[in-house]
C-alpha cells in the first residue's frame, strides 16, 4: 500500500506500525520483506510506503512520533529528514544519512543500517578490504555509505564517475571523518584494470540500463559488489562471473539492512535461520517472469529432470516434463512409442504437446532433448517462454547416462553423431545458456538471477 501525506497525515494505527518514506516508491519492495518478516517472528505489526515531498518531512515525521513505532526513509530523504529527528546515533551522524527511526518515549531516534546490510554481504563472502584497491563507482547516497566502510578499513579508494566535481564532494567528505584515507577520484571513462575490488553504486544494470555494466574489465579483480538487487544477477556481476570473479548484486544488503531495522524496532534475533531471503529471491524471479514460462533443453543426460524439479520446488511453480506428458497421454513409454509407432509419429506428439503446452503460464516444461530440434515446436512456446540451454559437453553425457535403458536414442551406437548433430541447432537457439557440468546449486542460482 502507498498513501500520500495527505492520506498518511489522516492515518491513525490501531496496531504496531511502520512506514517506508520516499518520493517514488512504487518499485520498492520493502513492505513485502516487513510482511514476511512480522509473520516470520510472529509480530502483530503493519508496514506501509508514504511518498512524501521534501516539504511535508517535517510534519509527516511529527505525524510519525505521534501515532506510530517507526520508519525507514529511502531516496532522497536519507540526509534531510534527520534535521526533524530528536537524536541520531553516531554511526548514520557520521554518515549524514538515516534510514531507520525508530519512535520510543515519545521520541524519535536515527540509525543507518544500509551498512550493515554492506558489512554483512561483505563477511558472507569472507572479503577483507584491508589495503585492497578498491573503485567505488558513482558517488551518491549509496557510495557515501560505501566510502566510510572502505575508510574504515584502510582501503585505497579511488571514486569514479562521470563527473569529477561531484566525486570530489564525496572525497572532502570522506576525509572529515577520515582524515587518513587514502581516495582519489577519477572518471569513470578512464577505468582501468588495476582494482582489486569493484562497488557499483550507479544505478547501471537497472531498469533501462539493465543490459549495461559501468565496466568490463576484471582482470585483477578479486571481487565485485554491486549494490543492484534486480536482476538477481546484474551484468556485471554476470561479467565478472565470466572473468572467474566472485560476485555479489544487492538483494542480500537489502534484506539484512531490513532485518537489522526490525532489531532496533522490535529487537527480533537477526541470528535466527529463515527462509525470508530464498522467498523474496523467488517472488523476484517469478515477477521478472511476467506470466512466461521457462522451457529446459538440452542434450540427453544434461540434468533437466533435476534441475527442473528443484526449480519449481524453490520458486513454486508448476512442472510439466515433455516426455512424461505424452506417456500419460499415450497410456504407454516413449520407448513403446519408438517401437511401435516410430520417431516421427513420436515427433508428431511432441508438437501436438508444444501446442498445448503454448497455453500455460508460470510454468517449468522441460523438455526432452529432440523437442527443440523442430523449429515449429520452438516457435509455438517462444510466443510465452523463455528458453535456458543446458549445455552439456559429450563426455559429460556419456558419462551420465551410462546404463540408462529406458532412453531410445542411447541405445544405438550413433550417440555421438546425434549429438554434433543436435549441438549446433541448440545453440543457435535463443536462449539462455548455462554450462551444465556446474554444481546444481550454482546452476539454480544462474537461472533464478538471469531470467
Ligand atoms: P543516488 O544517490 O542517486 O546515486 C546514484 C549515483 O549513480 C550517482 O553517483 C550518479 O552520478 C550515478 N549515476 C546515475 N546514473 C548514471 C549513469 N548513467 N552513468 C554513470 N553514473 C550514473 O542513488 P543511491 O541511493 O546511492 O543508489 C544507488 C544504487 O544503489 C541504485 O541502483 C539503488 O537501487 C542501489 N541501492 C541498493 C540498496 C540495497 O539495499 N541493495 C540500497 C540503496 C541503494 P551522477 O550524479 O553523475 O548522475
Amino acid at each position: 500500500m502507498i498513501l500520500n501525506y495527505e492520506q498518511f497525515i489522516k492515518t491513525i494505527p490501531t496496531k504496531k506500525t511502520f512506514v517506508l518514506f520516499g518520493n517514488k516508491l512504487t518499485h520498492s519492495i520493502s513492505s513485502n520483506i516487513h510482511g514476511k518478516i512480522h509473520k516470520e517472528y510472529d509480530l502483530d505489526a503493519d508496514y506501509f510506503h508514504v511518498e512524501v515531498e521534501k516539504h511535508q518531512l517535517e510534519s509527516a515525521i511529527s505525524h510519525l512520533k505521534n501515532h506510530f513505532h517507526g520508519a525507514n526513509v529511502t531516496i532522497p530523504y536519507k540526509t534531510d529528514v534527520m534535521e526533524f529527528l530528536d537524536e541520531c546515533d553516531p554511526v548514520s551522524t557520521r554518515l549524514s544519512s538515516v534510514n531507520t527511526i525508530v519512535v520510543k518515549n515519545g521520541k524519535t531516534s536515527g540509525f543507518n543500517t544500509d551498512i550493515i546490510g554492506i558489512y554483512e554481504s561483505l563477511k558472507k563472502d569472507n572479503i577483507s578490504l584491508k589495503n585492497k584497491k578498491v573503485a567505488l563507482l558513482g558517488y551518491g547516497g549509496t557510495a557515501n555509505v560505501v566510502a566510510d566502510i572502505l575508510a574504515q578499513n584502510q582501503s585505497e579508494i579511488t571514486i569514479l564517475g562521470r563527473s569529477l566535481d561531484k566525486a570530489q564532494e564525496l572525497l572532502d567528505d570522506v576525509l572529515k571523518n577520515h582524515p587518513n584515507a587514502c581516495i582519489k577520484t577519477k572518471l569513470l571513462s578512464d577505468f582501468c584494470d588495476e582494482y582489486q575490488i569493484i562497488f557499483n553504486t550507479t544505478p547501471i544494470g537497472m531498469n533501462e540500463l539493465e543490459n549495461q555494466s559501468p565496466v568490463d574489465n576484471f582482470k585483477s579483480a578479486e571481487y565485485v559488489f554491486d549494490c543492484i538487487y534486480n536482476p538477481q544477477i546484474t551484468k556485471i556481476v554476470d561479467i565478472a562471473n565470466n572473468f572467474g570473479v566472485k560476485a555479489r548484486s544487492g538483494l542480500n544488503m537489502l534484506y539484512t539492512q531490513a532485518l537489522f531495522a526490525q532489531n532496533i524496532w522490535n529487537d527480533i534475533d537477526v541470528t535466527r535461520p529463515n527462509d525470508i531471503y530464498q522467498k523474496l529471491s523467488s517472488e523476484l524471479f517469478k515477477k521478472r517472469l511476467k506470466d512466461r514460462n521457462i522451457v529446459l533443453f538440452g542434450f540427453m543426460g544434461c540434468g533437466k529432470t533435476t534441475i527442473s524439479e528443484i526449480l519449481a520446488k524453490e520458486t513454486g511453480l508448476s512442472l510439466i516434463d515433455t516426455d512424461k506428458y505424452i506417456e500419460n497421454e499415450q497410456k504407454t513409454t516413449i520407448s513403446e512409442i519408438f517401437d511401435t509407432k516410430g520417431e516421427e509419429y513420436f515427433r508428431q506428439l511432441e508438437t501436438d504437446c508444444a501446442k498445448k503446452l503454448s497455453t500455460m503460464q508460470n510454468t517449468i516444461i522441460s523438455v526432452g532433448g529432440g523437442f527443440v530440434i523442430n523449429s515449429q515446436n520452438v516457435e509455438i512456446l517462444a510466443k510465452n517462454s523463455v528458453f535456458v540451454f543446458l549445455d552439456t559437453s559429450f563426455n559429460e553425457v556419456l558419462k551420465r547416462i551410462e546404463g540408462d535403458t529406458s532412453r531410445p536414442l542411447a541405445k544405438t551406437d550413433t550417440l555421438k553423431e546425434l549429438f554434433d548433430k543436435r549441438y549446433p541447432i541448440y545453440s543457435k537457439i535463443d536462449a539462455l545458456s548455462i554450462k551444465s557440468d556446474a554444481t546444481v546449486d550454482s546452476i539454480l542460482k544462474e537461472i533464478i538471477g538471469k531470467v
